[in-house]
């Protein structure tokens, strides 16, 4: 456009630079209908939800009652039995629209556990009503205070005493449990000490936060940089039936890890959406910014760095697709689904710089909502899993570089 001289036309410019036509993007329909939903949440809903650090239930009612959240649970249990690379679109388009899944992606994934590990008894008590909405699974509580990263040293201890297990610990950053009835525990069953491998002796609760609150369980927020409703747990002499325990006892580390390829697959979608936004709104604003007698977007000192972060962002989305297409594949996909996650909030983490550094003074007002989605989309360098630690699994697991820790 700008090598032959032509004037720049805005309308040209800014939205829709990726997305596909109808005919050749399989995903369409999705989008179109996600995104119908989204523009009924427009940016000053996000907005004035993050200035009163609220939580966003309207919008989360109405994604649940349409049944995007359903989107993983299987047809027999009342979801619409998608697979990872539809329900990966569905959070795209939700933080492409400026909002963030963040709030409620946990309803989507955590249930990933108790449907692949869980008896039949208990998909059949929990599923139905998970895929309505009637019962939220939000949470997930994995970090401690004391060993961070270092998972399999966490310290929160499950002793079975009779048809109970009594549980005491800490935990730290979980998130969505003010607004979750139920939560995924993970707690050391067998000391430490007494296991041959370290990864083995902890297990996987589900925990009834609508019985445990006050009774064994406190909770305190953390007020954060993000929007982000999330708490320190203190477990007190919690008791959980053992009826509620996912699977075999001693096995839950290795569950957890069969989760997490699919949250960190969905979580790169958060970001490619988010990349999106960002390059969608600087594009736009390069386009029509005019100092020194021209829009700002014809330098070609702001055009690369546009550019470059664009190459990234879709570069992401393919590995994310191709993460995606190897867990629906039923195929390992714990490389591809954590190189998409790392390039992806590098990508976002990137977008977000570009735009906010184009937007000049303006990135900074509220109301042009940059500044929100650059806090929320930083987020992704260290949660659920921080970048060092997936190049650390690259380096050991897919290159055979020495163990480092
Ligand atoms: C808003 C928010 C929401 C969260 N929600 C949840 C949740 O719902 N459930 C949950 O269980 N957790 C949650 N977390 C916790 C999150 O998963 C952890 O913060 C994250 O995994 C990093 O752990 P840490 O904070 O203990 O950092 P640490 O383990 O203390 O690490 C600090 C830094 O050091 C680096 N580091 C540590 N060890 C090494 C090493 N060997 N080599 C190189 N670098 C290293 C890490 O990469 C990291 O950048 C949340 C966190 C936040 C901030």
């Amino acid at each position: 456009m700008l090598l032959d001289g032509a004037p720049i036309e805005s309308s040209k410019v800014g939205c829709n630079h990726h997305i596909m036509p109808a005919s050749s993007d399989p995903h369409y329909e999705i989008r179109d209908a996600v995104r119908a939903l989204c523009a009924q949440f427009p940016a000053e809903y996000f907005r004035n939800v993050d200035a009163e650090q609220a939580y966003p239930e309207e919008f989360v009612r109405a994604l649940t009652r349409s049944g995007w959240l359903a989107a993983l649970v299987p047809e027999e249990y009342g979801g619409s039995g998608l697979g990872l690379t539809e329900a990966s679109v569905i959070l795209e388009e939700i933080n492409r629209a400026g909002g963030n899944s963040g709030v409620c992606h946990g309803q989507m994934y955590n249930m990933g556990t108790l449907l692949r590990h869980g008896s039949e008894a208990q998909k059949r008590l929990y599923l139905p009503l998970i895929a309505t909405g009637e019962l939220r699974l939000q949470s997930m509580a994995v970090t401690e205070p004391a060993t961070g990263t270092d998972t399999t040293q966490l310290k929160t201890m499950a002793v079975l005493r009779g048809d109970r297990y009594i549980i005491n610990g800490q935990k730290v950053w979980i998130s969505r449990v003010l607004h979750s009835d139920l939560m995924l525990l993970l707690a050391r069953t067998t000391p430490l000490e007494a296991v041959r491998k370290r990864s083995e002796g902890m297990s996987i609760f589900i925990v009834d936060l609508r019985e445990a609150l006050g009774k064994g369980l406190t909770t305190r927020p953390i007020a954060n940089m993000v929007n982000h409703e999330t708490s320190e747990l203190f477990f007190d002499n919690l008791e959980v039936s053992v009826e509620n325990r996912i699977g075999e006892e001693g096995q839950g580390f290795r569950y957890l890890l069969d989760g997490l390829n699919a949250e960190r697959a969905l979580i790169a979608a958060e970001c490619v959406g988010d990349g999106r936004w960002f390059i969608d709104k600087v594009t736009q604003y390069a386009s029509e910014r005019i100092v020194f007698n021209r829009p700002i977007g014809q330098n070609q000192g702001v055009q690369f760095p546009i550019a470059r972060a664009h190459v990234n962002v879709e570069a992401a989305s393919l590995m994310r697709f191709e993460a995606c297409t190897l867990f629906d594949a039923h195929k390992p996909c714990g490389a591809e689904a954590n190189m998409a996650k790392l390039l992806a909030a590098d990508a976002s983490w990137e977008a977000a710089n570009v735009c906010l550094q184009f937007h000049g003074g303006f990135g900074f007002a509220r109301e042009f909502d940059i500044e929100r989605k650059f806090r929320e989309t930083r987020l992704y360098q260290v949660a659920p899993v921080s970048t060092n630690l997936i190049l650390s699994y690259i380096a050991e697991h897919v290159l055979g570089l020495p163990r480092s820790f």
